[in-house]
């Protein structure tokens, strides 16, 4: 199936080694859109991540990477963007497989890891300091220094494009990475390591390792030889995570999970609104960080909305990733139990299925897409992250009354406002507590524009310029002249 995979097996990455897992050891790799076997991945253990921490260790001491000219360290990074594009196709149909998205998504997440490494390559040897007047005694100036040893912890529902975000702005500022790829779909993102290789990027300076999260994951964050965390995943594994760097006090970086709403005004374009529906709550069946969960709809056009939601949900094609399907599985057994489980507690609280509500009668973990309305604001379905192709419909009757009902879950990762008047919009995106406010598109912006939550959705922000200095910390070096 793959030149990759040998004997269907994708072994880790480790400074610049192909490895099996710590005494052979492996964990399978199941197919979700035929819920079938697909491969094995290696899986590390202490002698793994030892070795991988030592390594990104000894290459920053030695400067391999933090003291490489900048504009050798930029075009390093278009190299790797270059191994990227060549490794798509191949990484795209594992990736498809693992994850059960779309062969297009798959696809997609190649591309956009590729982008990252340009955007982010453009810029190593833009990482300029200060200049501090301190009078004509002093010179004073800061500069931006890499953290050392990066641990970075990614998840299952985005591996490939998630790790490229995190890892290009780390390695353009010349830090060495141990990246934790996620259990249930760790070979997409093992393709990362044949693209860095094939660019020569120092071997040190990245190890790639799949591994359980409560073993070598628990292990890497909290490990002394790591100088900086930054997770990706849900909010109990962030909490654990934040108590583990505690001890040590390790600067971490957390991009959690969201409920994110969008709220659709009385003059909101409902073609616009339905475009934005299928992407922001079907795409990758609804596993997404910043998928528009739940819809606030203005009373006096919200039985229309709800119909047509309804129906755009009933008409999604249902496939494996390969056929590139309306809708694909989501990516687990247990994933679907989960769904399935928060759905069904919908109708004791008076919501109604409008769509959907359940698994489908088919091979795979096939959830259905599902269009809830009537959703009380405070039921367990409108507040808890469900990450499956379920959305939440609610009428409303004012501004005020809309923006309490968006900003009342725990979570403020990104929220939408759908209407044709400019003044609202700006007015209504003020008020959003969240990290993104999407005005009449949900999605709109890309890797130039920063991304990050508010409240139990974490802290600090990856993407656009202002990801890098998550990368880095300033030195001030003060000098008297007298
Ligand atoms: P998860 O928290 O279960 O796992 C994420 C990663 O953490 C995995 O690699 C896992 O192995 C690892 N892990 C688990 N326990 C650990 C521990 N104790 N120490 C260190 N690592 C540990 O999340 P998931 O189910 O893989 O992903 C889905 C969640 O991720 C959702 O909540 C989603 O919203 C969130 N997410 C957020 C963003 C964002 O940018 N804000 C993007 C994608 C996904």
């Amino acid at each position: 199936m793959s030149d990759f995979l040998k004997n269907g097996l994708a072994r880790n990455y480790l400074a610049g080694r192909w490895v099996d897992g710590d005494n052979g050891a492996s964990m399978p790799v199941e197919d979700p859109g035929l819920g079938e076997h697909l491969a094995d991945a290696a899986l590390a253990g202490d002698q793994s991540l030892a070795q991988a921490l030592d390594s990104a260790r000894a290459t920053f001491e030695r400067g391999d990477l933090a003291d490489m000219n900048p504009h050798a360290r930029s075009r390093l990074m278009m190299r790797v963007a270059a191994e990227i594009r060549e490794i798509a196709k191949e990484g795209g149909d594992l990736l498809c497989r693992e994850s059960g998205k779309s062969l297009e998504a798959a696809e997609d997440e190649f591309e956009e890891a590729a982008q990252y490494f340009e955007y982010y390559g453009g810029m190593a040897d833009k990482i300029e300091g200060k200049s501090i007047p301190l009078g004509p005694d002093y010179a004073d100036y800061t500069v931006y220094e890499p953290y050392g040893v990066s641990a970075q912890i990614v998840p299952w529902n985005f591996p490939v494009s998630i790790a490229a975000r995190s890892l290009a702005p780390a390695l353009a500022a010349g830090n060495s990475v141990v990246v934790k790829s996620p259990e249930l779909d760790p070979i997409g993102i093992a393709m990362l390591g044949l693209a860095l290789e094939r660019a020569d990027v120092p071997a040190g300076a990245v190890s790639i390792l799949n591994g359980v999260g409560s073993d070598i994951g628990a292990k890497l964050v909290s490990s002394p030889k790591v100088d900086q965390i930054v997770f990706t995943g849900s909010v109990p594994t962030g909490q654990a995570i934040l108590r583990a760097a505690a001890g040590p006090v390790i600067p971490s970086l957390m991009e959690l999970g969201g409920k994110s709403a969008a709220i659709a005004f009385d003059d909101a374009n409902l073609d616009t609104l339905m475009s934005s529906l299928q992407s922001g709550i079907f795409y990758n069946a609804g596993q997404v960080c910043s998928a528009m969960s739940r819809v606030l709809v203005h009373r006096s056009i919200y039985d229309q909305a709800v119909e047509q939601a309804a129906a755009l949900a009933d008409g999604l094609s249902v496939g494996h990733g390969l056929e590139n399907p309306g809708l694909t599985p989501v990516i687990s057994a247990l994933q679907l139990s989960r769904v399935e489980e928060v759905t069904s507690t919908a109708t004791q609280h008076g919501s109604r299925i409008a769509a959907g509500g359940s698994a489908l009668d088919r091979n795979g973990y096939f959830m259905a897409a599902t269009i809830l309305a009537d959703v009380d604001p405070g039921s367990r379905v409108a507040q808890e992250e469900i990450f499956g192709p379920v959305v939440c419909f609610t009428p409303f009757d004012t501004e005020d009354e809309a923006i309490a009902m968006a900003n009342g879950t725990e979570f403020g990762l990104v929220a939408g406002v759908f209407t044709r008047d400019l003044a609202r919009a700006h007015r209504t995106a003020r008020k959003l507590r969240a990290g993104q406010v999407f005005v009449n598109e949900w999605f709109a912006g890309g890797i130039s524009t920063p991304f990050g939550g508010v409240g139990k959705s974490g802290f600090g922000r990856e993407k656009g310029l202002e990801a890098l200095f998550n990368y880095v910390r300033t030195k001030n070096i003060a000098i008297s002249l007298k």
